[in-house]
């Protein structure tokens, strides 16, 4: 690469990050501009009177990809930050009273899965192997391997991984029914599926790979939360000459013939290339002229986006036993709150929500005495969140807690702050508040999500979520890799 080939990158979540990363290290004079005041989109805390939240990602999954990444600049997660393995790896509140814990125990696992079933264990174990096949195949064929054209779906490992490919293109709660009949079992399969951005229904099977993601490949957290990933993504760069701009939101991106002009708060850059990390729709409709859009309104319109979330971040006095770490509160008929995610939007009346608490595991995140928790309710995109609602919803969700959980926050609370769809479409330019992107259904997967490479305005290109692989963190890393590949592509080519 000619040393003073430049790229300006949009956004510094992690798919922004990574990017970053590879195209510095391939030598191209990089700099990444953030609309806000902090690095590290979704992915940014709150410091507060003591407390220190995450405000997006808590879960490490897939360490292996992380692993993966560093690797390739001759490093590894343990130069940046130290990882402790949880077990549990999360407790389930059932709100009829029941509460089970998932842990490293497979034995353990074998004899819950039993308590609900006959043959519960042995059907785990079963569905178990399978999803690890199904993770090996579908990491190594359609993640690490990045297909954006039709061409690239005709070859050898395709065809060799076609039949579990289509096995897989049915729905997440069908394949899950042919394992288990309990409700349950079907619910502690499935929960991860939100962290996609789906619901059972509507979610292709393959991402039953999340399983062994969950069971088999274990839940870790980075010390100091996932804040440490994002710093060690910053420090790598750093190191490869990466200049990181904050404060800096992009206003226009003007292809000109020669190279790009981008305009920011921050000032006016020129590069040869730009890579958007930022919202996919928000980069093509308000940052784009007219004629470089690929897609127009109408397209956007008709989009599935994954859910907003309503987040309460709360610092609480004293312990919150028997919470974990991570918390799963579930009703038992949970398609309700699906309904009223995907086909009725609406604040739902009996949620399913998530509660971590990482000052279980880390004493550096609240002050002595005190816990770091905070809530998570999907719920629809684009809904209503005046204060009104959200002061209702407030006293709705802590008394759910305190009822399903026996813990009653109400008297406890010293720090609070809610975040909700007009935060995320304010802080993020998310499309419809929505928390993730594009939810992973069938029709917008893989080769069906919009493309690393502008077809209308060459020398563009896009990373994070909105692409391929997809929604998460580790997703993200990958698609930065993917996206680097593809402009070195085609500048060596040029
Ligand atoms: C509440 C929540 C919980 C989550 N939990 C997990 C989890 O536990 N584990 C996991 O792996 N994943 C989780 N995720 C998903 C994960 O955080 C995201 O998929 C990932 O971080 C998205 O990265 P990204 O590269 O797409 O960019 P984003 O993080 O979306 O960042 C895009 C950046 O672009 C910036 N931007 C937007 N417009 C402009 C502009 N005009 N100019 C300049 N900058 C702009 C934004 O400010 C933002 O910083 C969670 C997400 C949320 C919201």
């Amino acid at each position: 690469m000619s040393a003073d080939e430049s790229v300006v990158v949009v956004g510094s979540g992690f798919g922004g990050l990574s990017t970053a990363c590879y195209l510095a290290d391939a030598g191209l004079d990089v700099t990444v501009l953030e609309k806000n005041e902090q690095l590290g989109g979704r992915a940014s805390v709150i410091e507060a009177e003591g407390f220190k939240f995450d405000m997006g990602p808590s879960w490490y999954l897939m360490p292996d990809v992380f692993e993966r990444f560093f690797a390739h600049f001759g490093r590894e997660p343990g130069d940046f930050y130290d990882l402790e393995r949880l077990d549990p790896h999360y407790r389930i509140f059932f709100k009829d009273g029941d509460s089970v814990a998932v842990t490293d125990d497979r034995e353990e696992m074998h004899e819950l899965f039993d308590a609900y079933q006959p043959g519960g264990g042995d059907a785990l174990e079963e569905y178990l192997d399978t999803s690890e096949t199904h993770y090996e195949v579908a990491m190594e064929n359609f993640v690490y391997t990045d297909r954006p054209r039709l061409r690239d779906w005709v070859d050898l490992d395709v065809m060799r991984a076609a039949p579990i490919g289509l096995q897989l293109l049915g729905t997440m709660d069908d394949y899950v029914a042919d394992y288990f009949d309990h409700p349950k079992l079907r619910q502690i399969t499935q929960y991860s599926l939100v962290f996609l951005g789906g619901a059972p229904n509507n979610t292709p099977a393959l991402y039953n790979i999340m399983s062994h993601v969950d069971f088999n490949l274990g839940v870790y957290y980075p010390e100091n939360g996932m804040r440490s990933v994002v710093d060690a993504c910053l420090e790598l760069g750093e190191e490869l000459g990466v200049d990181y701009v904050t404060d800096a939101e992009v206003t226009e991106i003007l292809n000109r013939t020669g190279g790009f002009t981008v305009d920011s708060a921050a000032g006016e850059f020129e590069a040869d290339y730009v890579v958007s990390d930022a919202d996919y729709a928000h980069t093509e409709q308000e940052l784009l002229p007219e004629h470089e859009r690929q897609y127009d309104a109408e397209y956007w319109e008709s989009r599935t986006y994954a859910p907003s979330a309503y987040l309460m971040y709360l610092g609480v006095e004293g312990d919150v036993e028997p919470l974990a770490h991570h918390t799963l509160v579930l009703p038992t008929d949970w398609d309700g709150h699906f309904e009223q995610i995907f086909e009725e939007p609406a604040w739902p009346d009996d949620p399913a929500y998530y509660l971590c608490v990482p000052s279980k595991t880390d004493d550096d995140v609240a002050p002595e005495g005190h816990s770091n928790l905070f809530a998570l309710v999907p719920v629809a995109p684009d809904l209503e969140d005046d204060e009104a609602t959200r002061r209702r919803y407030r006293e709705l969700l802590l008394e759910d807690i305190a009822d399903n959980t026996g813990v009653d926050l109400r008297d406890r609370v010293v720090f609070e702050e809610t975040f909700a769809v007009s935060e995320f479409a304010d802080r993020y330019n998310s499309r419809a508040g929505t928390a993730l992107g594009l939810a992973h259904t069938l029709r917008q997967t893989a080769l069906l999500r919009p493309p690393r490479r502008s077809s209308a305005s060459p020398g563009l290109y896009f990373t994070g979520s909105y692409t391929t692989p997809g929604i998460g963190v580790p997703m993200c890393l990958v698609s930065g890799e993917h996206t680097a590949e593809s402009l070195l592509d085609d500048a060596g080519a040029a």
